[in-house]
C-alpha cells in the first residue's frame, strides 16, 4: 500500500486569537502544522500534501522539510483538502486526511487507520467514546430530549480513505458543498465507514485553552 497524507492546515485561526495562520502557531516552540506531519509520515504514511492559506505559502515552505508538497486551500476545510487531493501522487492508493490543529496525534492512531485500509476497508476514522450525558435542545436552549451516548461517538483525524474511492466522492460532491470531515464526504455516495480506536492526545486545538493543555503534553 503506498499511502499519501493530506494535512488540512489553510484554516485562520480565528478562535484561538492568533495574529498568523493557526497551523503556524508554535507548540512547544514548533509549528503545529510540523507536529501533524510529522506524525503522519512516523506513523507510515509515504508522502505528504499541506494545504495551506494562499497567501502565506512561503512562511509554510519556510518551516515545513522540501520534500513536503505545498497547495494552496480554499475558502472551506472541504476545498482544501479537494486541493490537496489533487496534489497526491498518481501512485498513492490510500489517502490519510488529517487535521494540522491536532499537533500530538500517536503515530500509533496513524498506524491503526494504515492497518484498517490494508484489510480491505474503504473509509476508515479514529474515534473516541462519549463520556457525558447528551441532550438535544430546541433554540431557545431549553432541553427537548437525549441521545444514546453508547451509540455515539466523537470522530477525530487522520481519516483513512481507498484512494479511488476519496476522488470518486470528491469528483460527485458539489463544488460548494461545505462537510465537516471527509467521512461524511464518501458516505454522500453509500460508502460504509469503519472505526477504529481514537486517543485523547489527538484532541483538536481550537481556543487557547486548548493549546495550553497541549503544551503540557508535548
Ligand atoms: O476550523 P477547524 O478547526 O474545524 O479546522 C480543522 C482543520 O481544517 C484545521 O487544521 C484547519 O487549518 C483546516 N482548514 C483548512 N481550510 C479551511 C478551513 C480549515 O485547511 N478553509
Amino acid at each position: 500500500m503506498h499511502a499519501v497524507g493530506i494535512v488540512a492546515a489553510a484554516g485562520s485561526g480565528l478562535r484561538l486569537g492568533a495574529k498568523s495562520p493557526k497551523a503556524l502557531v508554535p507548540l512547544a516552540g514548533r509549528p503545529l502544522v510540523c507536529w501533524a506531519v510529522e506524525c503522519l509520515l512516523t506513523g507510515g504514511v509515504a508522502q505528504v500534501v499541506v494545504a495551506v492559506p494562499a497567501a502565506e505559502r512561503a512562511a509554510f515552505a519556510a518551516v515545513l522539510p522540501s520534500e513536503v508538497v505545498l497547495v494552496d486551500g480554499g475558502a472551506t476545510r472541504t476545498a482544501s483538502v479537494r486541493a490537496g487531493l489533487a496534489a497526491c501522487a498518481p501512485a498513492a492508493d490510500a489517502v490519510l486526511v488529517h487535521d494540522a490543529a491536532r499537533p500530538l496525534t500517536p503515530p500509533d492512531v496513524v498506524a491503526r487507520v494504515l492497518a484498517a485500509l490494508s484489510v480491505g476497508a474503504r473509509a476508515v476514522v479514529p474515534v473516541l467514546p462519549v463520556v457525558d450525558t447528551t441532550a438535544v435542545v430546541d433554540e431557545a436552549g431549553v432541553v427537548t430530549g437525549a441521545l444514546p451516548r453508547e451509540q455515539l461517538r466523537r470522530v477525530q483525524t487522520p481519516q483513512g480513505f481507498d484512494r479511488a474511492t476519496l476522488d470518486d466522492a470528491y469528483r460527485r460532491l458539489p463544488a460548494g458543498a461545505e462537510l465537516t470531515d471527509d467521512a461524511a464526504v464518501v458516505q454522500t455516495i453509500g460508502v460504509q465507514v469503519a472505526t477504529v480506536p481514537g486517543d485523547e492526545r489527538s484532541a483538536k486545538i481550537t481556543v487557547p485553552h486548548d493549546l495550553r493543555l497541549a503544551e503540557l503534553q508535548a
